[in-house]
């Protein structure tokens, strides 16, 4: 309704925007379309690192093992070079003339307040992505240690947090691949620049799979059509996303998701892997849960991954974590449990 009008206000006649091809995303498309029929929609492929057309692979031959893709890729792909300039239009004035963008408070959100502990402490937008970026890569020079960092649990510099932006399209992986390669030019390449890459090859690799495997990715036996038996108790369930499970490491994480919508990946395989895997509950559950509430939501990374870890997706080793040893490992002093398990004035 709202696009409707605003359309209609600023004289639209064309869309252009990313291709989707799972389910619920092409029902809104496709909902759009017909409320928008009037306009003609181009849309393309371009969430991913290595453009589709460019990949050595057919579709149909993609590998079920990451390993196999990324050298592939690695050695036949060029990343293709970001859009040197956009012609900008003064929206913002023309907005202000014919068309009031709803607020948050329009659309019944009065108080929102981030989490005083939040490892996700920023804004969203364009700008704040490559404010993020200026800051992680060329101030702090952080990205120099990423390698090191990347499991980490506490504070917002850990990790490059760049998911979120990446999830809605405010900065693209091609766009964060030529920053990396502009990085190691002027001032290191290592290690750890490497690593930001091929973390977000595993990115492409998800899409890859949902595109190969499309809805079967959203099935209980997943791609490899496994057909283990699976809970789907509403206790145990309830208690998993309340952080009231025998782990405190586990708990400690699904309150960070639930107070903040921020989890880091260390976080994200432990709880997945005890719900798949030591409370044997339907692994979609979990992802839907994960979904509803993720910052950094992406329909690719979320389903691959939590297939990956219930063993019905892309780990040939279908292995399970030992909490308590990752626990110990990753939060030495528990200094992370214990910041998310207080009783806090911040509930
Ligand atoms: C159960 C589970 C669910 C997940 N759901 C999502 C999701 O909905 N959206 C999402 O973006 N990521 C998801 N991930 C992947 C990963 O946890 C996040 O991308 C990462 O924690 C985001 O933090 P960052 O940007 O600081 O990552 P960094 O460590 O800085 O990595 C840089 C970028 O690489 C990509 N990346 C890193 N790890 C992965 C991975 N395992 N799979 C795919 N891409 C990766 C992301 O785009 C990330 O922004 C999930 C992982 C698990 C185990």
């Amino acid at each position: 309704m709202v696009l409707r009008e605003y359309a209609e206000s600023e004289k639209i006649d064309a869309i252009y925007f990313q291709k989707e091809w799972t389910e619920e995303e092409l029902k809104v498309e496709n909902n759009l379309r017909k409320k928008l029929s009037h306009i003609t929609f181009h849309s393309y492929y371009d969430q991913f690192l290595f453009h589709p057309e460019d990949i050595p692979i057919n579709l149909e031959q993609l590998p079920e093992v990451f390993t196999r893709f990324r050298k592939e890729c690695e050695k036949n792909t060029n990343v293709r070079a970001c859009y040197t300039s956009i012609k900008k239009f003064n929206l913002s004035n023309r907005l202000k003339k014919n068309f009031q963008c709803p607020t948050l408070e329009d659309m019944g959100y009065l108080e929102i307040q981030a989490h005083p502990n939040t490892a996700f402490p920023f804004k969203g937008g364009s700008d704040a992505a490559k404010n993020r970026i200026s800051h992680y890569f060329w101030k702090s020079k952080k990205l120099s240690y990423y390698k090191n960092t990347r499991n980490g649990l506490l504070g917002i510099d850990y990790s490059s947090k760049l998911s979120a932006w990446l999830a809605n399209g405010s900065i693209s992986a091609r766009e964060i691949y030529w920053e990396v390669q502009k990085y190691e030019t002027e001032v290191q390449k290592n290690q750890s620049t490497y690593w930001l890459i091929f973390e977000l090859i595993w990115r492409d690799y998800f899409k890859f799979i949902s595109l190969k495997h499309k809805n079967k990715i959203f099935h209980l036996g997943g791609i490899l059509d496994k057909s283990y038996s699976w809970e789907n108790d509403l206790t145990v369930f309830k208690k998993w996303i309340n952080g009231q499970t025998k782990e405190p490491f586990v708990n400690a994480n699904m309150l960070e998701l639930k107070k903040t919508g921020w989890m880091s990946n260390r976080g994200r395989q432990n709880a997945a892997s005890y719900f798949a895997k030591e409370l044997f509950m339907d692994w979609r559950i979990g992802a839907a849960y994960f979904e509803s509430l993720l910052i950094d939501y992406d329909v690719h990374s979320n389903y691959g991954n939590w297939m990956y870890i219930a063993g019905v997706g892309n780990d040939p080793r279908n292995r399970k974590f030992n909490i308590r040893s990752q626990a110990d490992r990753y939060d030495e002093n528990g200094n992370f449990q214990q910041l998310w398990n207080q009783k806090s004035l911040f509930e």
